[in-house]
């Protein structure tokens, strides 16, 4: 099974990813993990190149490609040789990000779905799991959190990811099946128990 993780800055996506994997360890499951950008050499390459130079580096569409160019490598260097050999396949973030933070301004949703049908033949995910906070809480926390991450978050105003958490909320009701928003409030334990029950029907 493939199984994104998405949501805004600060929301815990890698903290909780790492709690999911290795609960799906302990019930005999072979588990990778894995990023955008990011998640493959290529991919981990171009990550590089969008993360760092300054939001201004690269034009919204030029940005757009990089990120389905990276996601297309992930897809078919990582993600479907694990799913091949049985594994299940934790992202932390894939499409949706993209139809999130790239899908708006000067390209629509339908403009990064028809990247993601060039580059990854609309390759989805079994299941999204979308952590959900409010925005004062996850800027808090974005902030609060060590350097280690590539934070882009001093470059955009609030309306931005204000903006960026409806794109995700739409999903969630528009795709329901495949999309199931998780409140990411509260303690790491009772979020990662959330998000085991947003799987249970896919477990084993
Ligand atoms: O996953 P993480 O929060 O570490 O993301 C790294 C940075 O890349 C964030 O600032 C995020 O907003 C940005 N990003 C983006 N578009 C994507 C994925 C991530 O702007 N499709």
């Amino acid at each position: 099974r493939f199984i994104s993780l998405e949501g805004g800055e600060g929301a815990g996506k890698s903290t909780q990813l790492r709690a999911l994997a290795r609960i799906l360890r302990e019930r005999g499951l072979d588990v990778v993990e894995t990023r955008e950008p990011g998640g493959s050499d290529g991919a981990e390459a171009i990550r590089t190149l969008l993360l760092t130079g300054g939001a201004d580096r690269w034009s919204p569409r030029a940005e757009a490609l990089l990120f389905a160019a990276a996601r297309a490598d992930h897809v078919e260097k990582t993600i479907r040789p694990a799913l091949a050999r049985g594994a299940w396949v934790l992202s932390d973030r894939f499409l949706d990000s993209s139809r999130a933070y790239q899908g708006q301004g000067e390209l629509s949703d339908s403009d990064i779905l028809a990247l993601h049908r060039i580059g990854s033949a609309d390759f989805l995910p079994d299941r999204t799991l979308l952590l959900t906070l409010p925005d004062t809480v996850a800027a808090e926390r974005a902030r609060a959190r060590d350097g280690d991450h590539a934070d882009r978050i001093g470059d955009r105003d609030s309306s931005f990811h204000q903006a960026v958490a409806d794109a995700f909320a739409r999903f969630a009701s528009l795709e329901s099946d495949r999309v199931r928003a998780v409140d990411a409030s509260g303690s790491a334990d009772a979020v990662t128990e959330r998000l085991i029950h947003a799987l249970a029907d896919l477990l084993p």
